[in-house]
């Protein structure tokens, strides 16, 4: 059987909004989710058994507890998959800087597997198969711009915003998105801290980049920023190189700001490249995976 080549793409955050914890202990979540074209790829093929993991990073664990691990061992027990799987990753998302990086390569495993093995799954399976991965996987499967509810898995599709120049900077720091719930005084979280997503909502429908680059807010910058300084360091460098907004995505520490234009993108880039601090991306808002 021939293999398959998938791209697991990364998000960003246009806004995150902490409503409580929960009885269980997650935190309930209201957040818009838009993916970049920034992403790794991921390559499966079959082999005679077991899964095999490859990764191309050394900060990424190559046994069970990679995310493409548990998508693929997911599928193959409930569907009987005899055949074993290898999964090579060639890691270009920077990993744990808020990007969802593990969750969209289990994600993309998830739709290469039904692909390979002619499952037949919907995208609405996968949806709910990614769940148990993690939260984030759900929204990972078709990406785009959503609203994601719940702990992330009750999603909106929301009006199209692709195409929108974005620089990613991720600081050299790794930020654990446990430690950072887990320092989360939701209880304590000023409205004035919190997003409207009201208002992102109507200005995605009209496609207005700048009241969505200005009213893009995210409440676990009140606990990653005090510990990382440099995540504040970052979104002001990227507004004072000409972006319309900057903000911390996810659980940190990548800080994203949105440019006007691919020429002003571009030049923020080249001068924020020379910072040994920080590593710098170029990318691009894309739309739902199809
Ligand atoms: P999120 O935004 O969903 O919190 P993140 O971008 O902050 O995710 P990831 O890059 O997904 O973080 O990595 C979090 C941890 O998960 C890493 O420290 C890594 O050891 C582990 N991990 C397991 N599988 C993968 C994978 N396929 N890619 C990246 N990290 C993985």
């Amino acid at each position: 059987m021939p293999g398959l080549e998938l791209k697991a793409q990364a998000k960003i955050n246009l806004s995150l909004d902490v409503l409580g914890k929960r009885e269980d202990g997650y935190h309930e979540l209201r957040m818009i989710m838009q993916t970049v074209s920034l992403h790794d790829i991921v390559l499966l093929e079959t082999v005679p058994s077991g899964i095999i993991v490859e990764c191309s990073s050394r900060w990424v664990p190559e046994d069970r507890t990679n995310t493409a691990w548990k998508a693929a061992d997911l599928l193959r027990c409930k569907f009987g998959i005899k055949s074993g799987i290898k999964i090579k990753i060639i890691k270009r998302i920077p990993v744990a800087a808020g990007l969802a990086g593990g969750s969209s390569d289990a994600a993309a495993v998830l739709r290469g597997v039904n692909e390979l093995f002619s499952l037949g799954l919907s995208l609405t399976d996968l949806r709910l198969l990614g769940k148990q991965v993690g939260a984030d996987v759900p929204y990972c499967i078709s990406g785009g711009t959503m609203l994601a509810e719940g702990i992330g898995e009750k999603l909106t599709r929301l009006p199209d915003f692709s195409g929108v120049d974005v620089v990613l900077v991720k600081p050299g720091v790794g930020v654990s998105t446990a430690w950072v719930y887990g320092n989360l005084r939701a209880s304590e979280i000023i409205d004035r801290d919190r997003p409207d997503t009201n208002l992102l909502s109507g200005a995605l429908r009209t496609r207005d980049i700048r009241t969505v680059s200005e009213n893009m807010k995210n409440v676990l910058e009140g606990v990653t920023i005090p510990k990382y300084d440099i995540v504040r360091f970052a979104k002001d460098k990227l507004l004072e190189l000409g972006a319309i907004g900057s903000m911390m995505s996810g659980s940190g520490p990548t800080a994203f700001g949105i440019f006007p234009d691919g020429k002003s993108a571009a030049a923020a880039c080249d001068k924020l490249a020379g910072d040994k601090r920080w590593k710098c991306f170029r990318t691009k808002t894309t739309g739902e995976i199809k």
